[in-house]
């Protein structure tokens, strides 16, 4: 939540923005405009990235700021059929399968995932739930809204609540909500949670015996939401290590990643087109074998832009079914 009394106007915020080319004098003064209740040209250029929540090194918490203004000033150009489709998600029937007493419940929000990806040993005998009930709002953001988090965390958590098991979260945005939104609106976490990425580390690292080294270089897709949870990226890493799947080093990766577009691309296409080439771009010049996604809405939206390149894309979960030998890695 927006904290202006840790704002020191140092400009870090808008300076490292991959969005816009902002000098530390016209970030300063676009977020002191902001602090006043006045209207800033960040308002018209922010994709709603959040990665402004991470680059802030005092956690004065510029996004909350920026999004808010946005809302209030419908600043964000999202047409209504777009919010209207955030609007769907929670009406999205729910369901919870059947799955084995002391298994965690795998919640995989209102996400469609790709085909097969949770199937396999490492989600054996798990319930899984999904739907509108476990619909976490944090898609808003990209609707340039904050209001609808707010409104609905905590019927989101007691929702999950009420489940009575441990979680595992598949959707990177619930993740964020449960792990650092909910703190914003005072709200307690009656659960045991984790997130796929720790479960699939957990799952790798004592399964070791089962593995076959891929041995292949990939760039990660680090989704928007991760921004507010960076401390997991070290679960990518120490997956990577355990199947032997090497990360080169890139320009857009960890704290400058780009967004996969999904924020953006109905409202700014041309904008959204450029980026997903320049992303694709650099995972080639660094010598990635493949990108691998993690957040089903950055796997859609890259289908294409990494296809036009000949470069392949695969899901997370299906990276480690490929070194537990349950699929082939893509010729
Ligand atoms: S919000 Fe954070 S990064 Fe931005 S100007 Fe204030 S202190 Fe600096
Ligand atoms: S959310 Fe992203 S695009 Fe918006 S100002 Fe922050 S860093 Fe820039």
């Amino acid at each position: 939540m927006w904290d202006s009394s840790k704002c020191n106007l140092c400009g870090d915020c808008l300076t490292r923005c991959l969005y816009v080319d902002y000098d530390k004098s016209k970030a300063a003064g676009d977020i002191k405009l902001l602090m006043e209740g006045k209207p800033a040209d960040i308002l018209y250029k922010c994709v709603t990235c959040c990665a402004c929540y991470e680059y802030c090194p005092t956690g004065a918490d510029p996004f909350d700021l920026i999004l808010k203004m946005q809302e209030q000033t419908h600043a964000f150009p999202i047409s209504k059929e777009g919010v209207g489709m955030f609007g769907l998600a929670p009406t999205i029937p729910s369901r919870v399968t059947e799955g084995d007493a002391d298994k965690p419940v795998l919640s995989l929000c209102v996400m469609q995932l790709p085909e097969g990806a949770v199937e396999g040993q490492m989600f054996k005998g798990m319930p899984v739930a999904t739907g509108g009930d476990f619909f976490c709002y944090v898609g808003y953001m990209h609707a340039g809204m904050e209001s609808p988090l707010a409104q609905n965390a905590k019927k989101f958590i007691d929702n999950l609540a009420a489940l009575g098991r441990e979680i595992v979260f598949l959707h990177d945005d619930c993740y964020a909500m449960v792990d650092a939104k909910v703190k914003d609106y005072g709200i307690n976490v009656p659960f045991k949670y984790m997130h796929i990425l720790e479960y699939m580390r957990n799952y790798l690292r004592d399964n070791q015996s089962k593995i076959t080294r891929l041995n292949k270089k990939v760039a990660y897709q680090r989704p928007c939401a991760s921004r507010f949870t960076p401390g997991k990226d070290v679960f990518v890493d120490e997956i990577f290590e355990l199947i032997g799947v090497q990360r080169p080093s890139r320009k857009y990766e960890r704290e400058t990643a780009l967004c996969c577009t999904g924020a953006f691309v109905r409202v700014y296409p041309q904008l959204a087109a450029e980026v997903q080439a320049k992303n694709v771009d650099d995972a080639i010049q660094a010598g990635a074998d493949a990108l691998i996604t993690l957040c089903p809405m950055c796997d859609r939206v890259l289908r294409k832009p990494t296809a036009e390149k000949n470069l392949k894309k695969i899901y997370i979960t299906d990276l480690c079914r490929m070194a537990l030998g349950e699929k082939d890695f893509p010729d």
